[in-house]
């Protein structure tokens, strides 16, 4: 880490410009190096963590993700943010008050968030219920969603995506086919899955609402850790009153506080935890 906290100044500070321009080279390269070092024992220090944690943020509120993109930052964590393909348009309509109440982001926000390093991922392409329509229709819109991202999401690949259902509402027979589009699925069921493993399609969370969800947070957190290991998946929504069940910002800062400091606590993004801590 050491090598990598030179500022441009430092770099081209007193040598002639050609010099320095070789010295920035070498101290560059070496710091390529070294993060790619970290990149892998930070992995290595991920494989050993028996309980994962992923507050999974649904809907895509500007205000709400701009928010908890900085507090997982402040914790060199990235954050698990689900947006809605089309919910920034015009021609969005709400499918209730909680997602009217607030405005959504959009793609070039989304980006940016990616491009920091957390995870965007797909809510649907304009939050219906895909257990109320006919099979054919639910998975037009699924398949519409991830056309949609793979446009307008930089770098998005369905293959590695985890589809978030809206209302946590899927079917039999949509969970069978979604895994031939996308990485994995999540959808209603026990908070508590099983470690990240091969062959694992299909996830499961619970959430709280409509008030304040960070009592019931709390209390499957301490579900969590009374087990030899596993992963929680919770299904959040917004910040300081945004959304359904949402959480205070202070409440979310203090949580990643106290979670980081614990050794055998991993708190990640779905992907990242299917992609990083799957053993092959
Ligand atoms: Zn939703």
């Amino acid at each position: 880490m050491g090598k990598c906290r030179y500022t441009r100044r430092d770099l081209l500070g007193s040598a002639g410009a050609g010099a320095a321009s070789l010295m920035a080279a070498s101290w560059l390269s070496s710091c390529r190096l070294n993060n790619a070092e970290k990149t892998q024992q930070l992995k290595a220090d991920n494989k050993k963590k028996t309980h994962i944690i992923t507050l999974s943020f649904d809907d895509g509120f500007k205000k709400s993700s701009v928010r908890t993109a900085e507090i997982y930052e402040k914790y060199n964590l990235s954050a698990c943010i689900n947006v809605i393909a089309t919910a920034h348009l015009k021609t969005f309509s709400p499918p209730g008050e909680y997602i009217a109440g607030s405005n959504r982001g959009d793609f070039g926000l989304w980006n940016e968030l990616k491009r920091r390093g957390h995870e965007i991922m797909p809510h649907g392409y304009k939050h219906a219920n895909k257990a109320r329509l006919p099979l054919g229709q639910a998975k037009d819109l699924i398949l519409r969603c991830l056309d949609y991202f793979s446009k307008e999401l930089k770098g998005f690949e369905p293959k590695e995506a985890v589809f978030n259902f809206p209302y946590n509402s899927s079917t039999p027979e949509l969970e069978s086919w979604l895994p031939t589009h996308v990485r994995a699925f999540r959808t209603g069921g026990g908070a508590i899955n099983p470690l990240p493993h091969k062959g694992q399609v299909k996830l499961t969370c619970t959430s709280f609402g409509p008030g304040n969800c960070e009592r019931d947070i709390e209390a499957k957190i301490a579900e969590l850790l009374q087990r030899d290991s596993g992963w929680l998946i919770y299904n959040t929504h917004g910040l300081d009153g945004e959304g359904w069940g949402p959480m205070k910002s202070s409440f979310l800062d203090k949580l990643l506080e106290r979670l980081t400091a614990i050794e055998s606590v991993g708190v990640m993004p779905a992907g990242k935890a299917l992609s990083q801590l799957t053993f092959a």
